[in-house]
C-alpha cells in the first residue's frame, strides 16, 4: 500500500469506529501532563491494538518534553508498553487477539541496517520514533472535534489506555510473566543490557564502569555481571543509587561530587578501565569516562544530551591507547529476540530488573516524573490497567 493510499484509508473510519481513550498529553515545552479524553481508530495494515496494563517512563519521555529532540507539541508520550492485543490489522501474522506484547520502538523492516539485524540504526528510525506521526503525517489519535493530536511516539504512546504499534515493534511474551513489569524492557532496560552484551561484548574477569546508576546504567550493570566482569564500578552523585548498585553487584561506587571519578577508577582497576557504558547524558561526565579507560578500553555512549552538543576528549589520548567510542541506540541488537532473551533471564533469577522499578497509578504520572527527576525512584511503571479486566 503506498503511503498515499495508507492516509486515505486513515479517513475512511467514521466517528462510529473509534475508540475512546484516555491519554496524558504535554501540551508544551517543558509542562506537567495532562489528562485528556481522546478517540483512536481501529488498527489496520500491520498494525495491533493494545490495552497498555502497564507502561515504563523512561528518561527519554522527559528529553521529548523538554524538546531535547524536536517531537511536535502537543503529544501524547510514552514508548515502554506493555499489555494485551485487543485487535489486528488484515496484513497481521503472527500475532493475535489476547497475545501479551511488549512494545518497543519502531522501525521499517526494509532498509539494509533491518536487513542486517541493526534496528536501531533504521533509515527512519527518528521519524518513526521522534516524528510525531507515521511516516506519512497520519495520525491514530484525535480529539472529540476530529483534530489529528501527535502520536506514534516510538512508534505507540504508551501514556495512554489503548495504543497501536506494529507487528514488527510488539513483542509476544509468556502469560505467566508478570506483563505490568515488562514493558521497560522495551527501551531503558534493553539500551543498558544490549549495550554491554552486544555493542561493548564485555568480557569474563574484566573491569567494567557505568558512569550514571539511573536505569539504563544499572542495567548495563546486570549484563556486566551476567558477561562475568570482575570489577564492576558504578559512578552516580545520588547516593541511594550507588547503595543499590552495591545491591546490584558493584564491587566499588563513586560518588562523583566527592571524589575525582577518573583517578579512582584508574586507582581501582590499576590503569583504566576495559569497557565503560555512559548514560548520564552529560558531557563532562562522557569526557571523564574516555579519560578513565585503560589501553583498548571501549566505551559506549548512550546518554542523550540536547541535539548537536559537543563532548571533548584528548586525541592522543585516544589514539596512543587504541580507546573506542561507540555511540549507541537502543542496545544495537535485534529487539525481537534480546527482549525474549531478557523476559527469559528475568524469570530463571538471572536478570533481577525489577529491583529497579517502583508502581504508580496512572493518575499519578506527575509525581512519577518528579520522583524520577529528584532520584527517588529509578524506573517508574504507570499502572493503567488490570490484566485481567
Ligand atoms: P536516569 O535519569 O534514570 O539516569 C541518569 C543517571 O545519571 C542518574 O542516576 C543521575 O543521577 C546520573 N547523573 C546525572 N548527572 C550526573 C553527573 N554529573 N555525574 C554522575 N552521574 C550523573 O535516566 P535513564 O532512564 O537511565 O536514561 C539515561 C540516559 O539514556 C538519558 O539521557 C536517556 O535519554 C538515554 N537513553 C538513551 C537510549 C539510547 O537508545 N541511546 C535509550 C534509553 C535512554
Amino acid at each position: 500500500m503506498t503511503h498515499h493510499n495508507k492516509a486515505q484509508n486513515n479517513q475512511q473510519h467514521d466517528a462510529n469506529d473509534l475508540l475512546d481513550i484516555t491519554a496524558a498529553v504535554i501540551p508544551e515545552k517543558g509542562a506537567d501532563f495532562e489528562f485528556q479524553s481522546l478517540k483512536i481508530r481501529p488498527p489496520q495494515g500491520d498494525e495491533v491494538l493494545v490495552k497498555i496494563v502497564a507502561t515504563g517512563m523512561c528518561h527519554t519521555d522527559l528529553s521529548a518534553r523538554d524538546q531535547y529532540y524536536p517531537v511536535p507539541l502537543p503529544v501524547v508520550l510514552g514508548h515502554e508498553g506493555a499489555g494485551i492485543v485487543q485487535a489486528i490489522g488484515d496484513d497481521v501474522k503472527d500475532l493475535e487477539v489476547g497475545d501479551h506484547v511488549i512494545l518497543t520502538y519502531g522501525y521499517c523492516g526494509h532498509c539494509d541496517q533491518c536487513y542486517a539485524g541493526r534496528q536501531p540504526y533504521c533509515a527512519e528510525f527518528f521519524e518513526r520514533n521522534f516524528g510525531g506521526s507515521d511516516v506519512d503525517g497520519s495520525h491514530v489519535i484525535s480529539d472529540d472535534d476530529h483534530k489529528a493530536m501527535n502520536d506514534h511516539f516510538f512508534s505507540q504512546s504508551s501514556f495512554a489506555t489503548l495504543a497501536i504499534s506494529r507487528e514488527n515493534n510488539a513483542i509476544k511474551v509468556p502469560k505467566e510473566a508478570p506483563i505490568e513489569l515488562l514493558g521497560p524492557l522495551g527501551c531503558g532496560i534493553q539500551t543498558g543490557a544490549g549495550g554491554v552484551i552486544n555493542a561493548l561484548q564485555v568480557t569474563p574477569g574484566s573491569s567494567f564502569v557505568t558512569w550514571g546508576a539511573g536505569s539504563v546504567g544499572l542495567s548495563g550493570l546486570l549484563a556486566a555481571k551476567l558477561c562475568g566482569a570482575a570489577t564492576i564500578i558504578a559512578v552516580d552523585v545520588v547516593d541511594s543509587r550507588l547503595e543499590l548498585a552495591k545491591e546490584l553487584g558493584a564491587t566499588h561506587v563513586i560518588n562523583s561530587k566527592d571524589k575525582d571519578a577518573v583517578e579512582t577508577v584508574k586507582d581501582i582497576t590499576g590503569g583504566g578501565a576495559n569497557f565503560a557504558l555512559e548514560s548520564t547524558g552529560v558531557p563532562e561526565i562522557l569526557t571523564q569516562g574516555i579519560a578513565a579507560l585503560g589501553s583498548i578500553g571501549k566505551i559506549a555512549v548512550v546518554g542523550a544530551p540536547p541535539l548537536e552538543t559537543p563532548a571533548e576528549f584528548d586525541v592522543n589520548d585516544l589514539l596512543i591507547n587504541g580507546k573506542s567510542i561507540i555511540g549507541n541506540v537502543e542496545g544495537d541488537i535485534a529487539p525481537k529476540k534480546f527482549v525474549t532473551d531478557l523476559v527469559d533471564l528475568y524469570l530463571k533469577g538471572d536478570f533481577p530488573f525489577d529491583k529497579l522499578v517502583k508502581y504508580y497509578d496512572f493518575d499519578d504520572i506527575n509525581q512519577a516524573v518528579k520522583d524520577s527527576e529528584d532520584g527517588t525512584t529509578l524506573k517508574p511503571i504507570l499502572k493503567i490497567a488490570d490484566p485481567e479486566s
